[in-house]
């Protein structure tokens, strides 16, 4: 007899691991806990205790848990535990790569090479030394030789910085580096301490910024919001998620911090997340003002150490009560969660990509809560399909806001037709008249206005008119985007980054061009088009550097014109935008996949939706040479019902979600012969198992190389009746199948559900 434990580890196979808990360790083994084992030869790694039982596994001896890493609190709660299971079988993947996501390497230690060992943050500080403490204030210039200039310098500032002469027990902190700061000569600060005049002290310091403002009261409702309030509260009742579909600007936003303040008040805990961080602090701001310290952040880019803080914070006794995350949030500890908000949650960028798992952070968060009992509120001004039609379906609630707050009316949508005007040579470069005169308007009262495009560099691709002739990545099977900034093309896929040739490398030709337009160009043109304006730009490229700065300049005025991509359209509040413009739709209509329009439209309806928010009606152009494609005028006219019931009918033809669920099987490797040929066989037999109206391809993918990987695509369009278990089940099974079948070495399988 003896006691094991199944524990989760950081390794790519698809089980968990046995392990016997030592007498001593009994009592602190439980589920949930980290602990340290063995690993092969002379490894240790940190795994998650999922179950205690009494069944010795046979075949092989069984190792001796080393220690358990966790003291009072498990690092890891029933539910996350469940959460995990899931997560394992939602996006196929192994507990490891939950586990990894999971846990923030802070909290995993190895004996390998843990890049991220958790220290806590330590600052130097300084403070009166036995000398300075047992002098009168009157005498504290005679500590010091006349000659010593510098040290009394530096004294006279510490003095006058810790407050010590009206307060000499208890002087404020200063810290080392302020000190020095002030009066630059360490040669001081040593000579200062040697004497036992200043003393130096280390004290660990919370890396959460605190908050140092005073607590507000929200705003009140508006009588519609109200509404709306309530009526999120009666679905709740009976429902377990609901979706708040409310304009752009109707509130959606005061409406949430209500929720969460009755939450609070009755001891819960809500997770608010977010598509995108490039909007936190925006939001933070707003929240910070009600709920001050009771708060904490947490995405993919806070740093480690930021991130065991707040794990620990909320694993112990004392949790934060607002959690404001991006989507790696969901696996947070949330002992007491009782609300869920997932804003903007038609948002592609709710999907992690890579690496798995692969999840779907809107319908993670709708399964966390419901493992955890708390309710989950979906808010959009363009819902995704699959969630309204589960609110018009009845699975959710659904509360709808059609006013924008102080009634201020939806933006003025204007179409123009770019192909027209460029034959009667109307354009100027890439702007309209209308375009032109709009921003001048804005600009001339004092107004500010956004522009989008979607793609970012200077111009689309480097092309030869004689030969047909496209600069594209070594690497991968794409063709490259120039950048002006850095005189050169790059690959937006791998990054690397080329010369532009004087003349066709194919046929000599002398006469290349570019063809396309970026935010680069839009920003080179729009600055000689309004030469007193101040420009700046908001995309991958500009936004290394800081894109709260950019997002605080316009905010605050100090900026006139905003170009940007995809960025400029999440959820980012301005005063004082009246005009927005849409440099080509086109652009946005082209995507190679079956949520083309309803990208299109949420993309169009939520740039627009930044326009006029404050104070008047604002205007919206939208630039395109297909002025007649019927997805514009159902945004002209801000016809979301229309839209959606347009799509539900395609989707129904064709099978796609609603009415199935997807997962995407991708095949990559360096040989294409062989990826296409394990594709082929993978497909057919994924075919006999789901049927062959169930499965899509293989095909090749827009981009069908990646870092000289060829990858090929399989969709499966599961029904709706079949559990997630159970697609995982029969695609693994055809998985092994194929391996069985043919050589799969150096070919890699991986899992996309839910893809967007
Ligand atoms: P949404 O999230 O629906 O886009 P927001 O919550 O950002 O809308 O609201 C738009 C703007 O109107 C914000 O600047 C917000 O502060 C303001 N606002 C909304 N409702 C109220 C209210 N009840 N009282 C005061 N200001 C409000
Ligand atoms: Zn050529
Ligand atoms: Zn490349």
């Amino acid at each position: 007899m003896g006691i094991y434990a199944d524990i989760i580890l950081p390794v790519p196979l698809n089980i968990t691991f046995t392990y016997r808990i030592p007498e001593p360790l009994e009592h602190r083994t439980v589920p949930g806990a980290r602990v340290y084992v063995p690993f092969g030869k002379g490894r240790r790694l940190t795994g998650i205790v999922v179950r205690i039982h009494s069944v010795k596994p046979e075949g092989h001896t069984v190792k001796d848990i080393l220690t358990v890493l966790d003291d009072e609190y498990p690092s890891v709660l029933p539910g996350q535990l469940k959460l995990m299971e899931w997560l394992r079988d939602y996006c196929m993947c192994t507990p490891g790569d939950v586990m990894k996501a999971a846990l923030p390497s802070g909290l995993r230690p190895d004996n390998g090479a843990n890049e991220h060992p958790y220290k806590p943050k330590t600052e130097v500080f300084v403070r009166p030394g036995n000398k300075l403490a047992n002098t009168v204030s009157t005498d504290y210039g005679n500590l010091v030789g006349k000659t010593a200039v510098r040290q009394k310098e530096m004294l006279d500032r510490y003095v006058e910085m810790s407050g010590l002469t009206e307060n000499p027990l208890n002087p404020s902190p200063v810290t080392k580096k302020a000190l020095l700061n002030a009066c630059k000569s360490s040669a001081a600060m040593n000579a200062l301490v040697e004497n036992g005049i200043l003393e130096l002290y280390e004290l660990e310091t919370g890396r959460l910024p605190e908050f140092g403002g005073h607590i507000q009261q929200p705003p009140e409702l508006s009588p519609a919001q109200q509404k709306a309030f309530n009526g999120i509260k009666d679905c709740f009742r009976t429902k377990n998620v609901c979706l708040l579909h409310g304009v752009t600007s109707s509130g959606k936003t005061e409406i949430y911090i209500h929720l969460i303040k009755e939450h609070i008040a009755k001891g819960g805990q809500v997770l608010y997340l977010l598509p995108e961080i490039a909007l936190t602090t925006q939001i933070m701001h707003r929240l910070q003002k009600v709920f001050g310290g009771d708060m904490c952040v947490y995405h993919s880019r806070c740093s480690e150490n930021i991130r065991v803080e707040v794990w620990n914070r909320l694993t112990g006794p004392n949790p934060y009560k607002l959690i404001l995350g991006a989507r790696s949030a969901v696996m947070l500890p949330l002992q007491r969660l009782s609300l869920v908000i997932v804003d903007e949650e038609h948002e592609p960028s709710y999907k992690q990509e890579d690496p798995a798992p692969r999840y779907h952070g809107r319908n993670t968060a709708i399964m966390l809560a419901s493992i955890c009992g708390a309710k989950t509120l979906l808010g959009s001004a363009t819902p995704s399909i699959e969630s309204y039609s589960n609110a018009t379906s009845g699975k959710y609630g659904l509360i709808t806001l059609e006013q924008r707050f102080r009634n201020i009316r939806l933006p003025k949508i204007e179409i123009v037709d770019t192909a027209d005007l460029r034959r009667r040579k109307y354009m100027q470069g890439l702007f309209s008249p209308l375009l032109i005169e709009q921003i001048g308007n804005a600009l001339e009262n004092g107004k500010q206005a956004i522009l989008f495009h979607n793609r970012r560099g200077y111009s689309g691709t480097v092309e030869c008119p004689d030969c047909g002739w496209v600069q594209k990545c070594d690497c991968c099977d794409v063709s490259l985007t120039f950048h002006k900034s850095t005189d050169s093309a790059s690959c937006h896929y791998c990054g690397r980054r080329y010369r532009v040739p004087a003349i066709c490398p194919s046929c000599g030709s002398k006469s290349l061009r570019q063809r396309g337009f970026g935010t680069e160009r839009i920003e080179e043109e729009v600055s000689s088009l309004f030469p007193k304006a101040r420009v700046a730009r908001l995309d991958l490229d500009s936004s290394r550097g800081g894109y709260e700065s950019i997002i605080s300049d316009f905010q605050e005025g100090l900026t006139d014109i905003l170009i940007g991509t995809q960025m400029v359209s999440k959820g980012l509040d301005f005063d004082n935008v009246s005009v927005v413009g849409i440099i080509e739709a086109d652009s946005i209509m082209s995507y190679p996949d079956f949520r083309a329009t309803e990208r299109a439209f949420q993309l169009m309806a939520q740039v627009a939706g930044r326009a006029g928010r404050k104070e008047s009606q604002g205007t919206v152009i939208i630039q395109t040479r297909q002025p007649d494609a019927p997805v514009l005028e159902m945004v002209r006219r801000n016809d979301y019902k229309g839209f959606h019931n347009t799509q539900l009918q395609e989707r129904r033809a064709f099978n796609y979600p609603p009415f199935s669920r997807l997962t995407t099987v991708s095949v990559k490797g360096t040989i294409q012969n062989a990826v296409e040929k394990t594709a082929t066989a993978l497909a057919s037999i994924l075919a006999d198992s789901f049927g062959q109206d169930r499965i899509l391809g293989p095909d090749a993918p827009p981009v069908s190389k990646i870092q000289y990987r060829h990858i090929r695509r399989i969709i499966i369009k599961a029904g709706l009746d079949l559990p997630t278990w159970a697609v995982r089940e029969k695609t693994n099974e055809a998985v092994r199948k194929t391996a069985s079948q043919n050589s799969t070495a150096g070919i890699t399988i991986s899992f996309d559900p839910d893809p967007q």
